[in-house]
């Protein structure tokens, strides 16, 4: 079974998998790791890899989180209660029919997309 990544690997994650992919690895090679407190880096990054997000309360790059109202995303509890309450949120999740919830996205693809 595939690793279980959660967004204390997201680093780990990107340096991994960028050996994987000749796209990102013909851009960034080794050099991904040397923007880890680029709050700016994070973010253009994540327009063009679908595996990647960013936390709209901390701005820290993310591979699993939340997803509220369908667009804004968040990378743990701490940061998305910021915003919503327990009783919000599950109202908005309503039994997984919501456009809120709880997600995976380091399976998708890292193919980087210009
Ligand atoms: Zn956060």
């Amino acid at each position: 079974m595939r690793k279980e990544y959660t967004n204390d690997d997201v680093y780990d994650f990107l340096a991994k998998e960028c050996r994987h992919s000749p796209e990102l690895w013909e851009k960034f090679g080794e050099g991904i790791l040397s923007h880890v407190k680029d709050v700016d880096f994070w973010d253009s990054l994540s327009e063009h890899l679908d595996c990647l997000r960013v936390c709209n309360e901390c701005r820290k790059p993310m591979i699993v989180g939340y997803v509220v109202n369908g667009c804004d995303t968040y990378c743990s509890d701490e940061c998305m209660h910021k915003r919503l309450s327990g009783q919000e949120y599950k109202e908005l999740y309503d039994d997984g029919n919501g456009d809120t919830y709880w997600t995976v996205w380091y399976e998708d693809s890292i193919t980087y997309k210009r």
